[in-house]
């Protein structure tokens, strides 16, 4: 088996202008049995950040898409596609995420839970704070949503390094560094619910693994010791973005002695030998790309 947990269409309106099927053509050419089929959540009254998500009505176009990808797939012999959505966890207003969940999400295969600091008033605190009042809310925020029991995936745990630009600034150093990378393992092994998923997001390793970004292979080998589980997505927006970096990835983590890797089915956590990923996994075709782009263009 292999698989890419993280993936999104074009209703999140930041990703590339292709029916969602393109994306598994690529995934096929490059070894992947399985497939997930995601995007950012919508909040219900559209009323957060509605310029890097679908509305509540295309919903019921994300499920639909959904729906003939699954029978597409057995058609056209393409990678088995899975249902998550990415859905943000609202820092100042949890509730929010809380009830829509639990309205909208029933029958998806997995929620994945995100910290992404991007409404006006998380901004404005994100700015103003100093980086202990920042890490603060965040560490208090991402415990409330693992502990919330809503997601079977964390995702991305680099992203407040990228946007919080005093935390950017810090992990320059070898000892910022040391410091949020001891931040990040405290904080995820302080939940009180285990039954997660910490995801490696290889959207952020373009520089290879080694890169200042969450979690560093350290993270990774010191929470593998605790007995924390991950999977692997790429985030990708972009076609040519899929299985992006995880040859790279696979090969720190066989270093870290890792052996297993896991996903997510009809909300349970599932596993797959890293070995057998690795065997499967082909480098991408970038005449494939360009190929499957033109064919798959959203009229
Ligand atoms: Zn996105
Ligand atoms: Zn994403």
């Amino acid at each position: 088996m292999l698989i890419d947990t993280h993936s999104h269409t074009y209703l999140c309106k930041h990703a590339q202008l292709v029916y969602p099927e393109a994306f598994l053509h690529i995934a096929k050419q490059m070894g992947f049995t399985h497939f997930v089929f995601c995007d950012h959540n919508p909040f219900p009254g559209d009323k957060y950040d509605l310029i890097h998500r679908m509305t509540l009505d295309e919903l019921n176009l994300f499920n639909e898409m959904y729906e003939k990808q699954v029978r597409m797939s057995k058609e056209k012999d393409l990678p088995v596609p899975f249902k998550y959505l990415e859905v943000d966890w609202q820092p100042f207003d949890n509730q929010a995420s809380i009830d829509f969940v639990n309205a909208y999400l029933a029958d998806f295969d997995c929620v994945l839970g995100s910290l992404h600091f991007n409404s006006e008033q998380e901004k404005a605190f994100m700015e103003s704070a100093s980086v202990d009042e920042y890490l603060a809310l965040f560490q208090a925020q991402w415990l409330a949503a693992v502990d919330s029991s809503l997601f079977q995936i964390m995702t991305h745990f680099d992203f407040f390094s990228f946007y919080n630009k005093k935390i950017y600034e810090l992990i320059k150093t070898e000892s910022g560094l040391k410091q949020i990378e001891d931040f990040v393992i405290q904080t995820v092994l302080k939940t009180e619910n285990k039954n997660f998923l910490l995801e490696i997001n290889t959207s952020a390793y373009k520089n290879g693994p080694e890169f200042k970004t969450f979690p560093t292979k350290r993270v990774i080998s010191e929470l593998f010791k605790q007995g924390v589980k991950f999977c692997v997505g790429s985030d990708s927006h972009f076609i040519k973005q899929v299985g992006q970096q995880f040859k790279s990835v696979f090969e720190s983590l066989i270093e870290i002695g890792v052996t297993d890797l896991y996903y997510v089915e009809k909300k349970t956590i599932k596993s797959y030998k890293l070995a057998d990923a690795m065997k499967l996994y082909k480098a991408i075709d970038m005449q494939e790309v360009a190929r499957i782009q033109e064919e798959f263009k959203l009229k």
